[in-house]
């Protein structure tokens, strides 16, 4: 049976591309007929925003996504927040350490970025030269005091993996990202390793998510199979950019779903304009979510980014509700 799921990180209110590729994730399923899992993502203590974990949940709910398992509703692979699931993040450490797979960094962040010759914005590769680094300043890094972060060294040579919209891809995680981080310093666990974990005791045969997590699958991939588990397929969507070409993003408080929804917005129309921005409809239109359900087809899934200019918001923003309190201009 397959399922499905969709795994916020409340790190503050939903936008507009988290809303898109929770639909598409749960048309997805629930048109092959399967069950959804919503999952919280609040591994990084700092960034999560308490009020956001049921907040994310009620956002969902008000666009007309439904769960069968979760941190609401319970089921059979309790708990469905990551802050809980702590002990199954050790145990795959412990899988990965007895095949002498991982070691202990004491490279800080700064200490990365002094070394590396990466483009910006990119997260440095984690290779040979690091190694020697790190093996260099351990004993004196002990010495002051400091905790290691622990990594993962992959085994070298490509990984391959099925998308759902390119088919088999290939990359090479030692090349690419080089040894993984598992647990920061701080003893966070790594997005990275509880992803893997989760999807897997979860039993996620597919992952539905946005293009700007591509580059992480291979790492993922490579990891299933040194925990001795089979990777899902996955489906990454292209992403939904604003008017002036960027993506969306929570910090920059880029339209909430709760904004919408506190100005009147109908769910109606965010739902119809995003299937029509996924390629979905042939023009917007106001559309329930389950009365879409029939519509998602993957071969009409559009290839390309969806742009969000003023004249799709003005639609978003038509015929918006009087009663809602909100002010409608
Ligand atoms: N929690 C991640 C996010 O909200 C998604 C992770 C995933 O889908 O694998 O960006």
């Amino acid at each position: 049976m397959p399922r499905g799921r969709y795994a916020p990180s409340p790190t503050g209110w939903l936008h507009l591309g988290n809303a898109r590729t929770a639909l598409a994730a749960w048309w997805r399923a629930r048109a092959a007929g399967a069950s959804f899992v919503m999952r919280v993502e609040d591994l990084d203590g700092p960034r999560t925003v308490q009020e956001a974990v049921t907040g994310n949940l009620e956002e969902l709910r008000w666009l007309g996504i439904d769960w069968d398992e979760g941190p609401d509703v319970g089921g059979p692979h309790a708990p469905y927040e990551q802050s809980q699931r702590g002990e199954a993040y050790a145990r795959a450490l412990s899988t990965l350490s007895a095949q002498g797979l991982t070691f202990d960094c004491w490279l800080s962040r700064k200490d990365l970025r002094e070394m590396a010759s990466a483009p910006h914005g990119r997260a440095p590769v984690y290779g040979p030269e690091q190694r020697v680094a790190n093996d260099r300043v351990a004993a004196r890094k002990q010495r002051e005091g400091k905790t290691p972060a622990t990594r993962v060294r992959l085994p070298p040579g490509p990984v391959t993996f099925h998308d759902g919209l390119r088919g088999e891809v290939r990359a090479d995680v030692a090349r690419d990202a080089g040894d993984l981080v598992l647990r920061r310093a701080d003893g966070a666990w790594a997005y990275q390793l509880a992803v893997v974990v989760d999807d897997a005791a979860m039993n996620v045969r597919e992952v539905v998510r946005a293009d700007d997590l591509l580059d992480a699958t291979a790492g993922q991939v490579a990891l299933y199979h040194a925990l001795g588990l089979a990777p899902p397929g996955f489906l990454h969507l292209p992403l939904l950019l604003d008017a002036g070409g960027q993506r969306l993003a929570k910090r920059r408080g880029d339209l909430t779903l709760r904004a919408l929804r506190d100005e009147g917005v109908r769910p109606a129309r965010v739902v119809g304009w995003l299937a029509y921005g996924l390629g979905l409809l042939d023009a917007p239109r106001e559309a329930t979510a389950r009365e879409l359900v029939a519509a998602f087809d993957v071969t009409r899934l559009a290839r390309h980014p969806a742009r969000l200019d003023a004249d799709a918001l003005a639609w978003i923003r038509a015929e918006r509700r009087l009663d809602s309190g909100g002010t409608p201009r």
